[in-house]
Parts: structure tokens; sequence; C-alpha cells
């Protein structure tokens, strides 16, 4: 059996770390705008920053000349964007970096942050406009150099991304994610050197290909992934990515060679769906197969694009399976079996997968699969999708998956676990 799977990828947790920059005291200030700046900065230190931005928008306008009260108010509006970023408003948050950047168009700290929200809204090559210009302001300040690494990587510009990584890791070698990043975009641009670059219609994919791929495969994978566009954008009330997403065409052995989780896995979304079309042997897959494949790796794509890395293992994986395959009496069966066996996995553990761990047991594997694909069929079939996309605007504000769940549809994980076992029965 094949399964395409979901290697979560995070990047950029580090843009939550900067900021906190301590404001600066002042002294020679006539007596209003003095007062303003120093209840500013009051609160400020208590972290009400949007107290702080009221008094110090109002000290800038009486006196704007000031460069403390200038630069109390551009640490305060990067902080304020620091908080809208890590509720995930990025579009907030990038307007607040713009406000700072027009006080201060040499603001460093504007122009990382810009970049690294950008980034996590997908927006590439705005990201790296910011982030070109954070690095002309301080070359050598090692975050800015890894994010522009990781938006040329987008961009699917593998040698600058490369380039850019090597430098942070000459520098500081023990950063061990950026190295397994390094290490993987080495693999690929070894592997797909003589890949092509297929010039479609598509206005939604960048599609890169080995030459030995039919021209009918590839035109089918354009055809598949339109639709899923569609298609899955629709079921999920409307979730259409913004940037084109890159896709990459391999067979057995060279997918296996770049992304390196065994023989059992046919497709990755790391960032880039990555699906293997052909055996080792170059005998491509049929139609209905290929399609499955992009279908699924399509919903981690859409997922993402909504809940970032809020998205539940269980939730994320099931309805790529929902949404790609049919829940046969197979994988009832994997269910019904594990209830027998006791082996059936507890959804709070199903939460975060690491694939990677998963490799060695064929059967753990096919289980979590069947049971989230099951949870999900339930949920959606039952309910219908207007509970369901409610259910999934719970987990973007915020809320635990189980107690969204016990808000949308008055079950916890126990109760969702028995309705599984009695759904997988029938
Ligand atoms: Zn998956």
């Amino acid at each position: 059996m094949k399964f395409t799977c979901d290697v979560r990828f995070k990047f950029i947790v580090l843009l939550h770390i900067f900021l906190c920059i301590p404001l600066l005291c002042q002294t020679a200030l006539s007596l209003d705008p003095l007062h303003l700046n120093n209840k500013g900065v009051e609160e400020y230190d208590k972290g009400n920053f949007e107290e702080a931005l009221k008094f110090l928008s109002e000290a800038y306008e009486l006196s704007p000349d000031n460069e403390y009260v200038r630069k109390n108010l551009c640490n305060t509006l990067l902080a304020l964007a620091n908080e809208k970023a890590k509720l995930y408003q990025y579009n907030e948050a990038i307007s607040l970096v713009d406000k700072v950047i027009k006080l201060d168009k040499n603001n460093f700290y504007a122009y990382l942050q810009g970049g690294a929200y950008s980034l996590n809204l997908g927006k590439i090559s705005t990201a790296i406009s910011y982030l070109e210009n954070a690095i002309k302001l301080k070359p050598g300040y090692l975050d800015a150099h890894e994010l522009l690494g990781e938006a040329y990587y987008r961009e699917g510009d593998i040698l600058s991304a490369r380039v850019q990584w090597e430098y942070v890791l000459q520098i500081d070698p023990t950063r061990k994610e950026l190295k397994e990043k390094y290490e993987k975009a080495t693999r690929e641009e070894l592997v797909q050197k003589n890949f092509r670059k297929m010039y479609s219609s598509s206005r939604h994919f960048q599609i890169t290909y080995p030459e030995d791929i039919s021209f009918s495969t590839r035109s089918a994978v354009v055809t598949y992934l339109e639709q899923a566009y569609l298609e899955i954008g629709r079921k999920l009330g409307g979730i259409f990515p913004s940037s084109p997403v890159q896709v990459v065409l391999y067979d057995t052995s060279r997918f296996s060679a770049v992304v390196q989780l065994g023989q059992t896995i046919g497709g990755v979304y790391d960032g880039r769906i990555r699906i293997s079309v052909s055996n080792k042997e170059g005998i491509e897959f049929s139609k209905d197969e290929i399609k499955r494949r992009i279908y699924h790796e399509y919903t981690h794509v859409a997922i993402f694009d909504y809940l970032k890395d809020r998205a539940p293992w269980w939730v994320n994986e099931g309805l790529a399976e929902f949404f790609s395959t049919e829940l046969d009496s197979g994988k009832k069966l994997i269910v019904v079996e594990a209830v027998e066996r006791k082996t059936l996995m507890d959804f709070c553990k199903l939460e975060e997968v690491k694939i990677s761990e998963f490799l060695e047991s064929q059967s753990k594997i096919s289980l979590a699969y069947a049971q989230s694909h099951c949870a999900i069929h339930l949920l959606w079939r039952r309910y219908g999708q207007g509970k369901f996309l409610s259910f999934l605007r719970s987990i973007k504000d915020g809320l635990s998956p189980e107690t969204g769940l016990q808000r949308v549809y008055n079950i916890d994980y126990e109760k969702l676990l028995k309705d599984v076992i009695e759904y997988a029965s029938r």
C-alpha cells in the first residue's frame, strides 16, 4: 500500500523572538509630548502596546521632529506587529511594519519582520524585497540571511537559497533544522539538475518534471491540479492560495533520493507538492492513482494556507484522505481489527505525528491514516459541510481541536473514538 503523507513544515518560528527593544527615555521634550511619551513608555513596559500606541502617536503629532518619540513609536508598532503575528494576523502585522518603514526607512527590524510575515502569508516576492532591504541595512545578520534563503527556496531558486544558508551555517553550524533543509536542498539540486520547468497555462502551479515523464501524464497532472484547486477550495469554503504552488514530479527512486522517507511514501507536501508518478522502471502509474496523490497533497496546501501550523495531524491527513479516496471496507477493517487488538490511538496523540518515527511500523501508519479518515468521513457525512467548516474555523481562531469539537459537535475525543469504532463496524 502506498501512502501519501505530509511532512509538516515549520519555518520562521524565529520571527517571534526579536523585539522588545527597550524604549528610549527622553528628557528634552516640551511638557505635553514629554508627558505623553512617558505615559506611552509606561504602557509599553506593561505590555499594553495598543495603549502605548495611542500616547506615542499623540506625542509624535505634537513633536514629529523628536527622535526619541519617533523611535519609541516605531518600537511600539513593531511590538504590536509581533503580537498580531503571534495570532497569525499577518496582514495586520505587515501594515504595522509598513507604518514603521514610513516613519523610518532605515529600520532594519521592520524589514526583517515584514519579510518573515510575508513568507508566512506565502507572498514570496514581497518577502524577498523586504529581506534584501534588511540585509542591505545589516549585512551578516544571520536570521535575515536564513529567511532570505527560505524565500529564494520557496520561489524555486535553490542555488540562491543554498548560498544564503551556506553562509549562515558557516558562521553558526549549530542550526540543526537549517542544516537538514540545506542538505535536502543539496540533494534536490543534484537529483533535479536536468529537470524541466513546465510553462503551462496554469496560474496556480509551477511544475518541474524529469524529461522522461510522458506528455500525457504531464498534462493530466495540470488538469488534476487545477481541478483540485477548485474542488477542494470550494469544499473548504473558499480557500484559494494566492501564490503559485511549486510542484515537482519524480519517479519513485528519485523521489526517495530527495525526501528520504522510505519506500512506503508516494507524495509529500513540504512547502512544495512532491509526488512520484512512475515506478523505478519508469512505468507511469495509472491516472487514477496520480489524481489521488495530487488531491491528497493539494488538500495539505489548502489546509496550510488556512490554518498554518495549527492543523492537527488527524484533521490534515483525514481530510486529505477524504478528498482523495474512498473509505473502503479495507480501511474500516483496519480500525475494527485495531479495536480487537486494543491498538487504536488516542486522538490526542494523533494531533502531532512525526511520520519519520512511524516508518518502522507499516501497520501503525495504516491505522493512523484509517482512523483519521474514518473520523473526518463521519464528521463530514453525519453533520455536514457547514459544521465542519465551523470546526476548522474554531481551530483557526485558536481553540484546541478537542475544545472546537466540543463546541461545534458537542462531543469530546473519547466520544469521537467511540463513534469512529461504531462507524467503522457498520
Ligand atoms: Zn498527507
